[in-house]
């Protein structure tokens, strides 16, 4: 139901308020579902401000646990949620924040694999993410599925925005960076983020989501728009849909490479760190695991969404209830997964 309750009138009323807003404006924030991809700096800011706006339901995606290196520029984590998956502790928050809101959590890898499942029902998503792949495969699921697809990078002081897909004649988010490779990308841990630039960028980001809801329209639609907060700059250059674009000038099929093993190993930002990433629908039941691996090693941190265990090597590993298995302190790829290997067919049935 989305008519508006007297509680809900008097708790947005300084927003009810507002010129394209009013009660009817209210009502479509509470029905819009809006995927958040991602809770790192962005996507934390960006789902507390949706939650605060009373957007109805947020489904949140993201692989990772908390770890200390976040809490400089997460404002849903604290200290007492190191090792916890990220989804379980934003969802913990936004519901005190927002209890009428619905708060769907996956704690998985967005791929191929499941971009559909996730997309299902969603009116516009949200990018909280730091790398180039997962965001393709985002934008050529949302070009199929015609559905909005709120761009936003950030690196060190700098950001930049874009909303792609909004009508037929948008370019897309291939159609600007389709020979970006991640691996020639400095991640985090190498060029700093300034944590005072993730509330302008994703401030910017939610008024363009209100803007799409309120009014079907988007001041960065075939616009890039960029924030330099070294010599405090915002600039807005014009985009155009390129008409080689092999994603949205045609429907084409996914380009991921899937490898034949069974998991796919992803190095991540922040040194020797793997996500082994599976390669078919896997779930894991996190009690029962807890049950097999008490005995055999120290439980550093169990949750519902996620385990972490202290391996003999004193290396961490976190097993997601989605599928994923995260390895930190691992020296190679080869060692990660063998690692995952080993105590997958010893202990866990
Ligand atoms: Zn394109």
């Amino acid at each position: 139901m989305t008519k508006l309750s007297s509680e809900e009138l008097l708790r947005y009323s300084r927003q009810i308020i507002l010129p394209d807003f009013g009660e009817k404006g209210q009502e479509k924030i509470k029905k819009a579902k809006i995927l958040i991809v991602g809770l790192g700096g962005l996507g934390t800011f960006s789902s507390l401000l949706l939650a605060e706006i009373g957007v109805g339901y947020l489904r949140i995606v993201d692989r990772d646990i908390v770890e200390s290196t976040n809490l400089h520029r997460t404002p849903l984590f604290s200290e007492s949620d190191l090792d916890r998956a990220k989804v379980e502790v934003a969802a913990d928050r936004l519901k005190i924040l927002n209890p009428s809101i619905t708060i769907d959590t996956h704690a998985t890898h967005l791929g191929v694999n499941n971009i559909d499942t996730l997309l299902d029902g969603i009116d516009l998503v949200i990018d909280g993410l730091d790398n180039f792949e997962t965001r393709r495969i985002i934008n050529q699921a949302c070009i199929q599925k015609k559905i909005p697809f709120i761009f936003c990078g950030v690196s060190a002081r700098s950001g930049n925005l874009s909303v792609f897909n909004l009508r037929k004649s948008s370019p897309c988010f291939s159609c600007l960076y389709h020979n970006i490779d991640d691996d020639n990308l400095e991640s985090c841990d190498i060029t700093g983020i300034h944590p005072a630039l993730l509330p302008i960028v994703t401030g910017i980001q939610i008024h363009e989501v209100l803007q799409i809801i309120l009014k079907g329209e988007s001041s960065l639609d075939s616009v890039l728009f960029f924030i330099d907060l070294n010599n405090m700059s915002f600039d807005k250059i014009s985009i155009y849909k390129n008409e080689a674009c092999t994603i949205c000038s045609k429907t084409a099929v996914s380009d991921e490479t899937i490898i034949s093993d069974d998991y796919k190993p992803l190095k991540i930002c922040g040194g020797n760190n793997f996500m082994l990433v599976p390669q078919s629908s896997v779930s894991f039941d996190i009690e029962k695991i807890k049950t097999q691996l008490v005995s055999q090693f120290q439980i550093k941190k169990a949750g519902t969404h996620s385990i972490t265990v202290i391996l003999p090597t004193n290396d961490l590993l976190t097993i997601f209830k989605g599928g994923n298995v995260l390895i930190r302190g691992c020296e190679t790829v080869k060692q990660a997964l063998e690692t995952w290997k080993n105590l997958r067919e010893a202990y866990i049935s």
